[in-house]
């Protein structure tokens, strides 16, 4: 698929797999993307399998690294905190910030994830910023409204340079493991509104570099189309990519 920017798909592996689960996966999807070139590919395990994964994926070009969450803060008595050099220790490029769970269970503002994406770029780690309305909020009309808010707050005091290399998911909250997908044409609307934000509060130059994903029961069955829509950059997948044959068909049906 030709597109303006490069497609990034990232698996959001959340609260599963032991790190004997998360090598074996890791390594046969290393096998079956091992030709991928046309798409940046990431998985996200727990904290607790990146050392290994890390190790796992030394010898493969073409998987990145990937967190699920970090503190907005360098060091001290954060307890049960991880910072963002502890996380570039295991060679992680990426970090998921704002995932609508961290916003619903640990009330994760808006104000808190952009101090977390500025301490992301801070330590050179790319964020990926997850923003994305619920149902109750898109049947009231208030979908424009919630995201302008969620992009404004989230990605708050990033220079141009950081914005470019941040990547927002667009994660529609009712999408998520519900099997319900935005359909084609929710996707790209709410999709180039992102845009057009991004556009507001830097520029236009850099909203076009920007990468944003559609998030949300994301499978291989819909990845094709999803992907082909204009400001559809990518997915963050949850569920479809825990499983080798699912994640690997998702890269392969986008590319
Ligand atoms: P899902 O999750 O693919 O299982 O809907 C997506 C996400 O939460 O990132």
């Amino acid at each position: 698929m030709d597109k303006e920017r490069k497609l990034i798909i990232a698996g959001n592996w959340k609260m599963n797999k032991t790190v004997a689960e998360a090598i074996d996966l890791v390594n046969s999807l290393a096998r079956e993307l091992a030709k991928v070139k046309d798409a940046d590919i990431v998985v996200c395990p727990p904290f607790t399998a990146l050392s290994d994964v890390s190790k796992a994926i030394l010898a493969s070009k073409n998987i990145a690294l990937g967190a699920q969450n970090m503190s907005e803060n360098n060091v001290g008595a954060f307890t049960g905190e991880i910072a963002a050099v502890m996380l570039k220790e295991f060679s992680v490029r990426y970090v998921i910030l704002g995932h609508s769970e961290r916003r619903t269970f640990q009330l994760e503002s808006d104000e808190l994830i952009s101090k977390k994406a500025r301490a992301a770029h801070a330590a050179a780690l790319k964020p990926i910023v997850c923003v994305g309305e619920t149902l109750t909020e898109r049947e009231a009309g208030r979908m424009e409204k919630v995201l302008e808010t969620q992009v404004q707050g989230s990605l708050a005091g990033l220079n141009k340079d950081q914005m470019v290399e941040t990547v927002v998911a667009y994660e529609p909250v009712w999408a998520i493991g519900t099997g319900k997908t935005a359909s084609a044409q929710q996707a790209q609307e709410a999709h180039a509104f992102i845009r057009a934000q991004i556009a507001k509060m830097f520029d236009d130059a850099v909203a076009r570099k920007v990468r944003i994903q559609y998030g949300g029961s994301v499978k291989p069955a819909n990845a094709r189309e999803l992907m082909s829509l204009p400001d559809v950059d990518g997915a963050l997948v949850g569920g479809a990519a825990l499983e080798v044959r699912s994640f690997a068909d998702i890269v392969k049906n986008s590319i």
